[in-house]
């Protein structure tokens, strides 16, 4: 007797045998002659049908088998008389772990609707969707770290706890210890930094760029994956104040390069769930198929969630400067009609709404926008020979806007302490990134792709706080 885990069963099942299932009930049904209990281990999307005859299971037993009770199942497999499974399981044995009383146990064996399973997070995990987006997730993690090592980058951890401020944007969890928060100011009427981390002021890393230049300045190609933090206003349906952060940065690479680099591992990543997580994304596209039915029809999607995903990888994303793009939308029907919340102005960044247009109803393609103002990217980005413009670089999807940020970055010691010094950083600061400038300075670029928004677009969920497992936002669940 031997224990499977479902997936494994379902695949390569060797009907006859006696086996053991271990998992969660998702639902009993009982008829005339036998009692049907649904187990599902997480191991997949695929329950497994365990089938008792009636009066097998003593009473006792049977009313303690309840949707979210946790057993162990032994039988024999046998092929199955009903529809939509080629085996279930002739019990012979059951083991109840651990029983889930039906009238506290919150998930019940219908659909719940996305706000309701926000609100009990630690069990959705336990729902199809999620335990389908979760080990979507799990799948895409593994597909960046095998794109990166089959291209010769290395993985590069940078600090989670830090001084700087990448972005420049004041985005900034502050760390402190208790003792620091007694005294908050000096005798200079300042905050304290004395007693944080390392007797200076510390913070959450909201990028891991400046780091990840260092290593690129080394070791050629990196790239960091980590956890990444911004107190911003996080109540849109893009924006966590905890999210995974995927860096690459490259020696020798100008824009060009990176916008190459870009494109291809996003549609590789993308390839892979399509092959490794079938069921999943079949499950998750009929989801949506049935909730685009409630919709009007002018509001439905014309793609599926798979069709939309086949077309990403098998077309060339569509390459303009911020300029094209802001001609564009300024001849656009919405901004003569006044229909943009936010102007269209060059100078100014762009919306979500802005980024969606382009991509969803001018081009229908994903958008590498390039060359943007200066004055609205971050000081490290390499300045363009018309001093108007940096070479940077973001990316956006359908439904999604923007889901990569990047840029070749400033090379030019003079020009970017001269940088620095206009927008307000003190270069003393930040003297050891400086040091790769100084020091055998190469032309190098990277970008950061924001991992939850590449769940979000695969797994066609609507919300980002839906293909985390703990989102960390305002008003989300007390972890
Ligand atoms: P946005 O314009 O959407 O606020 P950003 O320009 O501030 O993004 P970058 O600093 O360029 O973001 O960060 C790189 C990537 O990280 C973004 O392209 C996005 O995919 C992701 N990202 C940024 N902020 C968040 C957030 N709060 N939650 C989740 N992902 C984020
Ligand atoms: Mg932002
Ligand atoms: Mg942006
Ligand atoms: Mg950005």
């Amino acid at each position: 007797m031997s224990y499977f885990p479902i997936q494994q069963l379902l695949k390569a099942a060797p009907v006859g045998t006696t086996i053991t299932v271990k998992g969660w009930v998702r639902t009993k049904r009982e008829s005339k002659n036998a009692v049907f209990i649904a187990l599902n281990d997480g191991s997949t999307i695929n329950n497994i049908q365990a089938v008792a005859e009636t009066g097998q299971l003593d009473e006792d037993t049977l009313k303690l088998i309840t949707t979210g009770a946790c057993l162990a199942i032994t039988g024999q497999l046998v092929e199955s008389q009903g529809a939509g499974q080629a085996v279930e399981i002739k019990i012979t044995n059951v083991t109840i772990y651990g029983t889930a009383d039906p009238d506290k146990y919150p998930l019940q064996p219908k659909r719940h609707s996305l706000e309701f399973l926000r609100e009990i997070a630690h069990l959705r995990p336990r729902t199809n969707t999620f335990s389908a987006i979760l080990r979507i997730r799990h799948a895409l993690a593994f597909a960046v770290h095998k794109y990166f090592n089959d291209n010769g980058f290395y993985y590069l951890n940078t600090p989670i706890i830090t001084a700087s401020d990448a972005e420049g944007a004041g985005e900034m969890f502050r760390v402190t210890t208790l003792d620091a928060i007694k005294p908050p100011l000096n005798e200079e009427g300042k905050v304290d930094y004395s007693q944080d981390f390392f007797g200076r002021e510390t913070n959450l890393t909201v990028s891991g760029q400046l780091e990840g230049e260092l290593g690129a300045m080394a070791l050629g190609k990196i790239y960091t994956f980590g956890p990444t933090f911004r107190a911003e206003n996080s109540n849109t349906t893009r924006h966590l104040a905890e999210f995974w952060m995927i860096e690459p940065e490259m020696a020798f690479y100008e824009l060009e390069d990176n916008m190459n680099l870009a494109e291809d591992f996003v549609k590789n990543v993308i390839r892979y769930a399509l092959q490794h997580c079938a069921d999943d994304l079949a499950f998750l596209d009929n989801r949506l198929k049935e909730e685009e039915k409630t919709k009007k029809k002018e509001e439905q999607s014309e793609l599926s969630l798979l069709e939309k995903l086949h077309f990403v990888i098998s077309n060339e994303f569509v390459r303009l400067t911020y300029t094209e793009a802001i001609d564009i939308l300024v001849d656009s029907k919405p901004a003569k009609k006044g229909q943009f919340q936010y102007e269209v102005k060059w100078g100014v960044d762009l919306q979500s709404e802005h980024e969606r247009y382009l991509v969803e109803k001018h081009f229908k393609k994903p958008v590498i926008l390039t060359n943007y103002p200066r004055e609205i990217k971050a000081f490290y980005m390499k300045q363009d020979p018309d001093g108007k413009t940096v070479r940077a670089m973001d990316v956006l999807f359908p439904g999604i806007g923007e889901i990569i940020g990047g840029s070749q970055r400033e090379d030019d010691l003079d020009k970017l302490v001269a940088r620095m010094q206009e927008v307000g950083i003190e270069p003393e600061a930040l003297w050891w990134y400086l040091d790769t400038r100084r020091f055998g300075s190469a032309p190098h670029a990277g970008f950061g792709l924001g991992f939850e928004r590449l769940v979000l677009f695969v797994t066609g969920m609507g919300n980002i706080r839906d293909v985390i497992p703990f989102p960390r936002a305002p008003k989300t669940a007390e972890f």
